[in-house]
């Protein structure tokens, strides 16, 4: 099987598409791009990709080999790689149009490739794209060469199981390594161009592929990732006093996973004959100004400070953030208060703001705020019965 699996990989490199026609008339012992130099770490990736018409340019000199992967191209190369290893021949043929991806997501869908649906026009996050690249070829084409015992990549904490199952395999094939000393994954970067050409690379030709090994901390330690501005500890997004994210980010709306989860919750409330609602979701950078500022007025700086975010500072910036039903401490104390408390969990949320926490979370008791972390997250800091901040080792106080 493996010897096979190679032969058929390596005729990918043969695959002729439209696309790549023109340079496969010219010279392809070399590239054409201005914008990648022999001297580059990538050079030699990026020329097996493109003489395998796998990756093309985005003109017919530039490849911008630091431009992000999106989601549709990884579908792309995923559906690629599967038809090849399954029927030794690539037939399948981008659409004509806006949408020249679909051909590629339905065939991936079917096959079990993709799970869900991503904006397909978006940056491809990191561990996204290797979940999907982990599905598609046959699982003994990725055999295990590394030792990388679960637990052992350090910033994997706040990604689903599904999702870092995929990081683990290609990690153990040898095919990702993630960066740094600690390889971590950084799981909701981007992903460059140039660096996936190295991963396809080394799907393709099991001689290519890298030993390393990792071993589980003794000390799980949490980790801190600025990306673009915004704050993960061991890959859970944090906005406090302390972690602020820049006004750009704004992405208009609840995210779709806490929209969904919100959805679950009230439908579970409703379940038990109650009522659970969202007062507030997202809040844009420039709203939270506008309110901040009232509050201030109204309350004073200190007084508001203890219930209200400064701009840059609201978990609702995030679209992970939600109040629900009443704005009022009695709301804990009603069935649906009393409910929320218990089961929120199971949805994926967590009571942000705990009563007698303020000095930890910097804000007054709020029954009912909720934070979307995923239901496995959401489940641990609950048992763990501690804060956030606690759960994660972080503070929570303005720097001035
Ligand atoms: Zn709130």
């Amino acid at each position: 099987m493996k010897k096979s699996l190679i032969v058929l990989l390596s005729l990918l490199l043969l695959v002729p598409c439209a696309s790549c026609a023109a340079a496969a008339e010219a010279d392809s012992s070399t590239l054409p791009f201005d914008d990648v130099s022999p001297s580059d770490w990538f050079y030699g990736d990026v020329l097996t990709a493109w003489q395998s018409g796998l990756i093309n340019g985005k003109s017919e000199t530039l490849f911008a080999p630091d431009g992000s992967l999106t989601y549709a191209e990884a579908v792309k190369l995923a559906a690629c790689m599967n038809q090849l290893a399954a029927e030794g021949a690539v037939t399948l043929a981008a659409d004509t149009g806006s949408e020249w991806y679909r051909p590629y997501v339905t065939y991936c869908a079917e096959r079990g490739i993709l799970l869900e649906d991503y904006a397909w026009n978006q940056p491809a996050e990191r561990a996204v794209y290797m979940e999907i690249f982990s599905r598609a070829l046959p699982a003994d084409a990725l055999w295990p060469i590394n030792e990388v015992p679960d637990g052992s990549i350090p910033d994997l904490g706040g990604v689903p199981e599904k999702t870092a199952a995929g990081v683990y395999a290609l990690y153990r094939a040898g095919v990702a390594q993630g960066t740094g000393s600690d390889h971590a994954c950084a799981p909701w970067a981007n992903v460059k161009r140039s660096e996936v050409a190295a991963i396809l690379t080394r799907m393709m030709d099991p001689e290519k592929r890298i030993s390393f090994s990792l071993s589980v901390p003794a000390e799980p330690e949490y980790r801190i990732e600025v990306i673009d501005g915004v704050t993960y500890v061991d890959g859970i997004l944090v906005v406090n006093k302390t972690y602020s994210i820049p006004a750009s980010y704004a992405p208009g709306d609840l995210t779709w996973e806490c929209r969904a989860a919100l959805d679950a919750l009230s439908a579970g409330a409703a379940a038990n004959g109650l009522s659970i609602y969202a007062i507030s979701g997202y809040r844009s950078y420039e709203y939270q100004l506008g309110l901040y500022d009232r509050y201030v007025a109204r309350d004073g700086k200190a007084e508001a400070d203890r219930y209200s975010a400064r701009a840059g500072h609201s978990e609702h910036q995030t679209g992970l953030a939600v109040d629900v039903n009443s704005l009022e401490y009695a709301f804990a104390d009603t069935p649906e208060g009393q409910w929320l408390a218990a089961h929120c969990a199971e949805y994926g949320f967590i009571l942000r703001y705990p009563e007698g926490k303020e000095e930890i979370t910097g804000y007054r008791y709020e029954p009912w705020h909720i934070r979307y972390l995923g239901v496995e997250t959401a489940k641990k800091v609950a048992e763990s019965g501690l804060t956030l901040e606690e759960y994660l080792g972080v503070t929570s106080q303005y720097a001035d």
